[in-house]
């Protein structure tokens, strides 16, 4: 058995179901769960010292598209709109490949170590030249995140009248058994799980009616998660109101797509009724407040879907659409814009970190993440409390208030990815040179 003391933190902000804050204590970490929490713990194996820090659970990430990290401030799709801004970028996805997807994924997933996320979904739904959901797959098991990979998906092409060009387009049977090959492949259903697999065609108007139903059906027969994007904006709203005669809202319910195993990434648009559908039925939602103030959507109503008990969590949108992908930092942009619509006690740090944390474990169906405390995995983000951003703090809530932006010490499953701001697990400056020679071919 490997043992791990973390010891000393300043605070630890638990997010155990007391929300407790522990001042100078430890955290012991046996194999890949925390054993103990508390002052004055000891262990035979190894300790790091995190004096000087404050230690939160690992953030959660619940909505990516890590290959867009190679499409980052693409000129033309700087300032569109979601559905001009898609029209734009089609054409330049369509020429990646495997090796595209595999280093965008890379690079991704470090940005979000760095900056203190352990778990993250990500949702691919084009697959040109070969590329493979086993690309990304691959990714994160080098980085060492733990992953929910979605099989995501788009069939209606330009000439169906779809967005999406035609060669970005899939058969929608090949869509269902490919979805099925990465579920047997790849999905582990147990405790601890490193890597989980769902079911995500891309949006009601990339996809058929039909293949919204046989999706849920295939991801309830196979007992795997559902996600998509839903009522990100006004454009969105018009075209289920003249395509489907009803609200997305209306549209996902009639189709199988409500439940504690079903996530929708966005939910801009939401109104009291679909709220109400949503706590009811125990859908999830990931809101993305940097993609959504980057294109113009709007400001999703969290505060009345946390009011009404909806299940909320964070996610850093693509990095077409954000462009970072820096997930301490979405927490700080949901406080922010819940205080722009509803006052300045809407929201507090506290729970944006919350949000950041349980919050997300709780829409990716993870119980065994998202909190410091017995039992749980061991996925621990140790925050600087002493850099030039929180320097004279008077409280731990200047994490989210403040800074730091980035992670000091990151472990996930026990084990340690990010050490004093460097990434242990891949050699980060060769990504980044392997990422921008990517860049620059795309241009040309
Ligand atoms: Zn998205």
């Amino acid at each position: 058995m490997t043992e791990t003391l973390i010891k000393n933190a300043d605070v630890i902000l638990t997010m155990d179901d007391a929300r407790r804050e522990l001042k100078g204590a430890d955290i012991l970490i046996k194999d890949a769960v925390i054993a103990a929490v508390g002052q004055g713990l000891s262990t035979q194996g190894q300790t790091v010292d995190a004096s000087g820090a404050i230690a939160t659970p690992g953030l959660v990430n619940t909505h990516h598209h890590l290959y867009q990290t190679l499409t980052r401030a693409v000129p033309g799709a700087q300032d569109a709109l979601l559905f001009g801004w898609l029209q734009r970028l089609y054409p330049i996805w369509a020429r990646f490949g495997p090796e595209e997807m595999f280093v965008s994924a890379q690079v991704g997933l470090a940005e979000l170590a760095l900056s203190g996320c352990t778990l993250t979904s990500d949702h691919l739904y084009l697959y040109p030249n070969g590329s493979r959901l086993d690309d990304t797959i691959a990714a994160a098991q080098e980085v060492g995140l733990r992953f929910h990979a979605t099989r995501g998906a788009m069939s209606i092409g330009e000439s169906d009248g779809g967005l999406p060009p035609d060669s970005l387009v899939e058969d929608e049977n090949a869509i269902l058994q490919d979805s099925i090959r990465v579920i047997d492949a790849f999905h582990d259903p147990n405790p601890g799980a490193m890597v989980r697999v769902g079911v995500a065609p891309c949006s009601p108007f990339s996809v058929s009616r039909d293949l919204m139903r046989d999706a849920a059906i295939l991801a309830r027969d196979k007992g795997v998660m559902m996600h998509t994007h839903l009522a990100e904006n006004d454009e969105d709203i018009a075209y289920s109101l003249e395509k489907f005669g009803c609200r997305p809202g209306q549209y996902a319910e009639d189709l199988g797509w409500t439940g504690d195993d079903v996530w929708h990434a966005h939910c801009v648009k939401l109104d009291g009724q679909e709220i109400d559908l949503f706590a009811r039925s125990r859908t999830g939602v990931a809101h993305c407040p940097c993609s959504n103030c980057r294109l113009g959507s709007g400001i999703a109503p969290v505060r009345a879907m946390r009011d009404a008990g909806v299940n909320v969590g964070l996610g850093v949108d693509g990095s077409a659409s954000n462009d970072i992908g820096n997930l301490i930092g979405e927490a700080r942009q949901t406080m922010l814009l819940q205080r722009v619509q509803n006052g300045a006690d809407a929201m507090s740090a506290r729970e944006a970190l919350e949000i950041a944390t349980r919050g997300g474990a709780q829409v990716l169906g993870r119980d065994d993440c998202g909190q410091i405390a017995v039992g749980m995995r061991a996925d621990i983000a140790l925050w600087d409390a002493q850099t030039v951003e929180n320097a004279g703090s008077w409280d731990p809530a200047a994490l989210v208030l403040a800074g730091p932006q980035k992670t000091r010490d990151l472990f996930v499953e026990g084990k340690q990815v990010v050490s004093d701001g460097q990434m242990t697990t891949v050699n980060l400056g060769a990504m980044i040179r392997r990422q921008n020679d990517l860049a620059r071919k795309l241009l040309d």
